[in-house]
This record gives C-alpha cells, sequence and structure tokens, in this order.
C-alpha cells in the first residue's frame, strides 16, 4: 500500500477533495493511505506566518525555508516507514506529468508531496531536501494544491483494490500511448444517433476489433503527435 503525505497551507482545500467518491471509499477501505498537513503548525511564531518578502524586492511573497523543511522533518520522523520518502514539489518548472511518470510514481511505496503558494519557495529548502519537481503543464496556477490534488488522484487509481480490476485503467487513453475508443450508454437511439451495432452485437472479438480500430481512428484525429 502507497502512503502519500500531502505538505499545504490549505489542509482543508485537500482533505474536501480527497474524502470524497473513488479515494475518500479507497482511503476509507486502506487501500491508501493520504494524510493532509498544514505548513502553519511548523510557523514557530504565534501569527502562524509562513512567508515573507522576496530579496531583491518584486511582488508577493516567498514561503520559507524553515517551517518547510520542520514540516517535512515532523512527517518522516514521526512514522514507523523503514525506508525514506520520495520529495515531490509540484511546481511550474518540474518535468510535466505523464502517464509513465504516474505509474513510476505510483510503485514507490511512500510519497510526501510539498504545495507552493504565493510566489514560490525559498529555493534552498528544494535544494537542503532534494525535492523532485512536477509540473502540471506549462501555465501557472495559484498554488500547488490543485496539482497535487492531481498527482495524487492519477497514484491512487492505480493502486491495488482501489478500481475493480486493472481493466479499467489499461484501456483508458494514454496507458499505453493511444487514445481510448468512444463510449455509448443507454439509450441505444438518442436524438437520431444510434449506438454502433457491433457494440449490440454481443460478438466480443468483433467488439475488441472495432475498439482498437476507432481507438487508432480517435488518436490520428485529436492527438496525431502520440503517433510514434
Ligand atoms: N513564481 C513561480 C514561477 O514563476 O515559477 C510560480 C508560483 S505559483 C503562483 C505558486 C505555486 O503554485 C507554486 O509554488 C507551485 O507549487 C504551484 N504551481 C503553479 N503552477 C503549477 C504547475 N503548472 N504545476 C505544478 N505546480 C504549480
Amino acid at each position: 500500500m502507497i502512503r502519500i503525505d500531502i505538505a499545504t497551507l490549505f489542509p482543508e482545500m485537500c482533505e474536501n477533495y480527497l474524502s470524497a467518491s473513488i479515494i475518500g471509499r479507497a482511503r476509507k477501505a486502506g487501500f491508501i493511505e493520504i494524510n493532509c498537513r498544514d505548513i502553519r503548525d511548523f510557523s514557530g511564531n504565534k501569527h502562524r506566518s509562513v512567508d515573507d518578502k522576496p530579496y531583491g524586492g518584486g511582488t508577493g511573497m516567498v514561503m520559507q525555508a524553515e517551517p518547510i523543511y520542520s514540516c517535512v522533518q515532523d512527517i518522516v520522523n514521526n512514522c514507523k516507514e523503514p525506508y525514506p520518502p520520495r520529495l515531490i514539489y509540484m511546481s511550474p518548472q518540474g518535468k510535466t506529468l505523464t502517464q509513465e511518470a504516474v505509474k513510476r510514481l505510483a510503485a514507490e511505496k511512500w510519497l510526501v508531496i510539498l504545495c507552493g503558494h504565493y510566489e514560490g519557495v525559498d529555493n534552498r529548502v528544494l535544494e537542503e531536501l532534494s525535492f523532485e519537481e512536477i509540473s502540471i503543464g506549462d501555465y501557472v496556477v495559484t498554488g500547488g494544491e490543485l496539482p497535487a490534488l492531481i498527482l495524487t488522484d492519477a497514484v491512487t487509481r492505480l493502486q491495488e483494490g482501489v478500481l475493480p480490476d486493472s481493466s479499467a485503467f489499461i484501456n483508458d487513453s494514454h496507458w499505453a500511448g493511444e487514445l481510448e475508443h468512444p463510449l455509448y450508454t443507454r439509450p441505444e437511439v438518442w436524438r437520431g444517433r444510434a449506438v454502433p451495432e457491433t457494440l449490440l452485437s454481443g460478438h466480443h472479438a468483433n467488439i475488441e476489433k472495432w475498439r482498437k480500430a476507432e481507438a487508432a481512428k480517435v488518436t490520428s484525429n485529436k492527438r496525431p503527435d502520440l503517433i510514434r
């Protein structure tokens, strides 16, 4: 079972998402352990402030190194895991997250994910603790919470027991480099559009053939860049 600790200034934001739906059920059932840790608990001052102005001037605030360092140390020191965690900093400067990266991280035993906020975090703590930086894409959002939730979600759904079986994710888009075939559900005809006949035939080999051909078509139409 994988364990994920999320170090954030907004644990309640993360908890909300992680308590619902498939991930909420997976946590309750013990298929994954996820803890949201408040970096403000390590501010070291009564105002619980954890940020300050950037050296050199400029707008915005920078998250200080020490509260982040203490938070990560506390996570590591207060747990019985016999191995160190992989430390990840969600950052627009990191390598872009892909399904291949998700597979690699899903095979880890323990991830500690740091969420930045404001202008970002003091660079020295990233160097001191050797964080791997991961981006969700070439754009900037206000904080690392959504990126951390995206990574946690993608990793969680690959854990044993979370989805009914592995066919629930190995046929998904990007697992093997292609996009998934189109999907249909009831009714058979909707606003004059009928479900492709093959899918109603009950002939499994033909359905499989149809799905493979459609997946290739969809990939070539929507994401020709994925075709090797
Ligand atoms: N000043 C930073 C820069 O230009 O690289 C951006 C700071 S951003 C407003 C605040 C925080 O949001 C970052 O520290 C990071 O944790 C998170 N963040 C923003 N965009 C992200 C992205 N594309 N991927 C992952 N995390 C991101």
